[in-house]
């Protein structure tokens, strides 16, 4: 039996996350995957602005080292709303984007990197981490509170005894149900399935990501990556309460699109579908859930921490690793791992996440409503002040704030 102060169990972004942040602090731990690395995690592979500035708070020698290894990344510079009535709104993510400006090229915000690629990279990162012991093709599927610690196991009696565990296994985790009773609600659930493609044309020159907000598939939305080799990532998600009423297949609703919707099927003429559709779940952080208890900590999916608006769930998962890294070690000097000294962590949670997903849930809901989105983006195309607003949305919490407040669409409609 292996005995450890910290078990991680999951080594995806929220897992790695905190292993690095540990090994940062000096703190042994042990991270513990059912995986082979590299694995393929089902996702539409955008990494925004929050995934460099988490791991630059963590380590900048993980961004300069991620930074370097171009083939596995496309650097991005921006995403296209496609609003319902098929007009584009196209917002860089710096507010002063500039196409031909080589400074700004040399220091892109956004990337896109297949999973199979970029978890493999910081699974390498938690691989060179002396205070971290990565072990794979685990499945852990037992896990019992004693009173010195957690006893977790597999089926072929491989065992570890941590004093915290740091659980970090994703949307579907058993730890996260049974023990931390999380139930799926459908309303802060989404599902999603996605699909590579090769040759898909009208790409934006500066890899813009795209968000198409089709009528037929509203509040849900279709979405095109571009990826390096002129592949792409291309997928539909949607509420999973939606998917339910309406009885929807997501599967064939994106051949539907590839296939008819008509602007989409002139892009897709040349490409060639080079994956399966394969789709997975999304637990959204709509709801505000209690992260920890008695010697654990939930991070990432495994706490539901997925941005309901945009989807984006590898930035949470990252920064509530990173936390649940700190008050482990907190936890430890004070040799205290009682739920009330670790509700720390959700309290840490709930001040660097909690009111941008508020607010994001507010944005979810407003897109229901197409006119008032092809609104928006009429009027933003007109109005360089308005598309600069939205730029900043991306990075700026006090900016998201007033798109969720009525009095900004009628400051856009009369004040023009
Ligand atoms: C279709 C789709 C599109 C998405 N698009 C985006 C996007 O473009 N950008 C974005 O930021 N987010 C996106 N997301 C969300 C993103 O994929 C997740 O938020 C992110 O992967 C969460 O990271 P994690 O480390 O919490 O979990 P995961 O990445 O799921 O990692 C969990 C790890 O735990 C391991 N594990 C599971 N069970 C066990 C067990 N019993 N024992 C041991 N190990 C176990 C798994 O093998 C895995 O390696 C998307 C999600 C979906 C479904």
């Amino acid at each position: 039996m292996i005995k450890t102060k910290v078990c991680i169990i999951g080594a995806g972004p929220a897992g790695c996350s905190s292993a690095l942040q540990l090994n940062q602090l000096g703190i042994d731990c042990v991270v513990i995957d059912k995986a082979i690395f590299p694995r393929d995690k089902i996702c539409g592979d955008g990494l925004s602005g929050k995934v460099i500035s988490c791991l630059n708070r963590i380590d900048p020698e993980i961004v300069k080292r991620l930074e370097i290894i171009d083939i596995i990344k496309l650097n991005s510079w921006g995403v296209t709303f496609v609003a319902p009535n098929r007009k584009n709104l196209e917002i860089g993510y710096r507010p002063d984007y500039d196409k031909n400006s080589t400074t700004q090229k040399s220091k892109p915000i956004g990337y896109v990197s297949k999973r199979m690629d970029f978890d493999n990279f910081l699974v390498e990162e938690i691989k060179r981490c002396p205070h971290v012991n990565f072990i794979e093709g685990v499945n852990i599927n037992s896990y019992v509170l004693e009173s010195d610690g957690y006893l977790i196991s597999d089926d072929n009696d491989f065992k570890v005894k941590a004093d915290i565990l740091i659980v970090a296994n994703g949307a579907h985790s058993t730890f996260s149900k049974k023990v931390a009773n999380i139930v799926m609600e459908p309303k802060h659930n989404a599902g999603g399935v996605r699909a590579y493609y090769k040759n898909v044309t009208g790409m934006h020159t500066d890899n813009f990501i795209e968000l198409h907000f089709i009528k037929s598939i509203l509040p849900g939305y279709f979405w095109i990556f571009p990826l390096p080799n002129g592949e792409a990532n291309v997928g539909i998600g949607m509420l999973t309460e939606e998917i339910s009423k309406r009885k929807i297949n997501l599967t064939k609703e994106l051949k539907k699109i590839i296939e008819t919707d008509p602007i989409i099927k002139e892009r897709f003429k040349e490409a060639t579908l080079i994956s399966s559709y394969e789709g997975f779940g999304l637990p959204l952080g709509s709801k505000k859930r209690l992260l920890s208890g008695e010697r654990y900590m939930l991070v990432g999916d495994a706490g539901s921490l997925i941005d309901p608006f945009t989807g984006e769930g590898i930035g949470n998962a990252l920064y509530s690793g990173r936390y649940a890294a700190n008050q482990a070690a907190a936890a430890i000097l004070a040799n205290d791992f009682s739920k009330e000294a670790l509700y720390k962590y959700d309290l840490d949670v709930e001040r660097g996440l909690g009111t941008e997903l508020r607010l994001s849930h507010q944005i979810q809901k407003l897109i229901r409503f197409p006119w008032l989105f092809n609104l928006l983006v009429n009027i933003s195309n007109n109005n360089k002040q308005v598309k600069e607003l939205i730029s900043c949305m991306f990075y700026e919490v006090d900016i998201r704030k007033r798109l969720t407040k009525p009095s900004f669409y009628f400051k856009l409609l009369f004040n023009r």
